[in-house]
């Protein structure tokens, strides 16, 4: 326990100490929490155009909703990622996920920030994991990320709003009906007086198939939420993905 606490300690003090270096490729860079150039004309930065729903693009319309949004508008009223998903938002997510690397959660929320809607009744609220796996890995990282958030932003974290109390194997590969089934009852509100009437925004690493946070959106708004909305650091943007 001490042994662990002078290692972060020291990791602390090394990463004030050092040069910044970019979040993607480790090249030292003149600001914190940024990219280089080479990563950074590879990220492709998603922005905040198209469905003001889910956001797919609505290249040469003037519509402000896409089809699928206005026949059956989704649970989530407004999905948002900072990046598409390749090589370098893939490695930030990786390395966020398996060594608590808080100064990664930085960069992603300093992305991810300008796309939260932060209204006055907004509560940021990570997907939970399963607490088997927390037990593994000892942190959620999109708690870590949320946290970022909450103090960039000056918005409320509640990251204990949502457990999962199913543990679900990975989605990857299952059609659209099988990924419902799987996920389906996996979560619960610890506490409905936490979140009746608010705008729940909820945190994500990687947005895939949105059937995890289409749960977690079923299970808040069955619980008294007002509005639930996402944003995710990196969205795998297939438009076949996007189509529902
Ligand atoms: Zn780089
Ligand atoms: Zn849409």
């Amino acid at each position: 326990m001490i042994r662990h606490l002078v290692r972060s300690c020291a990791r602390w003090a090394l990463d004030f100490a050092l040069p910044p270096r970019c979040a993607g490729c480790g090249t030292i860079v003149g600001e914190v929490h940024s990219f280089c150039p080479d990563c950074w004309k590879q990220i492709e930065f998603l922005g905040d155009g198209g469905c003001s729903v889910c956001r797919v693009p609505l290249h040469g319309t003037e519509e402000r909703i896409c089809a699928v949004c206005l026949a059956r508008p989704p649970r989530i009223s407004r999905t948002r990622a900072a990046v598409a998903y390749d090589d370098v938002s893939r490695s930030l997510a990786i390395r966020l996920k398996y060594g608590r690397k808080v100064a990664i959660a930085r960069t992603m929320a300093r992305y991810m920030a300008p796309l939260v809607n932060a209204s006055g009744d907004a509560l940021l609220v990570p997907v939970p994991l399963h607490r088997t796996r927390l037990w593994q890995r000892g942190f959620n990282q999109s708690a870590l990320v949320a946290r970022e958030l909450s103090r960039r932003l000056r918005i409320g974290a509640d990251p204990r709003a949502l457990k999962r109390i199913k543990r679900t194997p990975p989605l990857k590969g299952m059609r659209p009906r099988q990924r419902r089934k799987t996920v389906a009852g996996a979560f619960r509100v610890r506490d409905k007086a936490a979140i009746a009437g608010k705008t729940v925004i909820l945190i994500d690493d990687v947005l895939t198939t949105g059937s995890t946070a289409e749960a977690c959106a079923r299970t808040l708004k069955r619980a008294g939420a007002a509005r639930v909305e996402l944003v995710s650091w990196a969205r795998v943007v297939k438009p076949s993905q996007l189509m529902r």
